[in-house]
């Protein structure tokens, strides 16, 4: 299990309190979630994957953005598990199943995206001698573990919904950039 992984675990877990640094937090999410362009949320991904840097400095600084975008992210995937209709919630057994896998999703797919690396190549898709490595073909990337079937898509599609939300608020910002240098 990766640094991003056992972290996040650790938040989740510690997620249902209710003190008076969760109701603060909440106010953050509520407005991270009204914001329909993604900005907020944008934002934050690109501060927890690339300012707070390495994962060590993540552990030291970037704690509180992770524990953040955890709460933000598992409230967008409830959102959208219930939109695409992911598992019916008929009886209350049902509903609180559903809420177990949409965490369990969002958890895995927050830490796949942020700590997704190959570890035999670190990322790099090569191995020391020069050539591809073997065990991701040369993709730098890890198998999604702790998760198969119905789940494992489940954890694959939000992968490519955090890439979308980063690359398009990279977009964003990028524009806003060229049309302040403009003026
Ligand atoms: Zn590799």
């Amino acid at each position: 299990m990766g640094f991003a992984n056992r972290y996040l675990h650790a938040v989740n877990s510690s997620d249902l309190r209710d003190d008076e640094h969760h109701h603060a937090t909440d106010a953050l999410c509520a407005a991270a979630l009204a914001d329909t362009t993604g900005a907020g949320i944008g934002s934050l991904l690109s501060r927890v994957k690339y300012a707070d840097g390495t994962q060590q400095k993540l552990f030291e600084s970037g704690t509180a953005n992770l524990a953040q975008l955890l709460r933000i992210w598992t409230a967008r995937v409830i959102e959208k598990g219930r939109e695409r209709k992911w598992v019916k919630e008929g009886t209350a057994w049902d509903a609180q199943a559903a809420q177990a896998l949409y965490r369990r999703v969002a958890e895995r797919s927050l830490a796949y995206w942020l700590d997704g690396k190959c570890p035999a190549c670190s990322g790099s898709g090569n191995s020391k001698d020069r050539r591809i490595c073997v065990p991701c073909k040369g993709t730098g990337k890890a198998e999604i573990t702790g998760a198969g079937g119905f789940e494992l898509e489940k954890v694959k599609d939000m992968v490519s919904e955090l890439e979308g939300l980063l690359h398009s608020y990279n977009a964003r910002a990028s524009v806003r950039l060229r049309n302040n240098q403009g003026a």
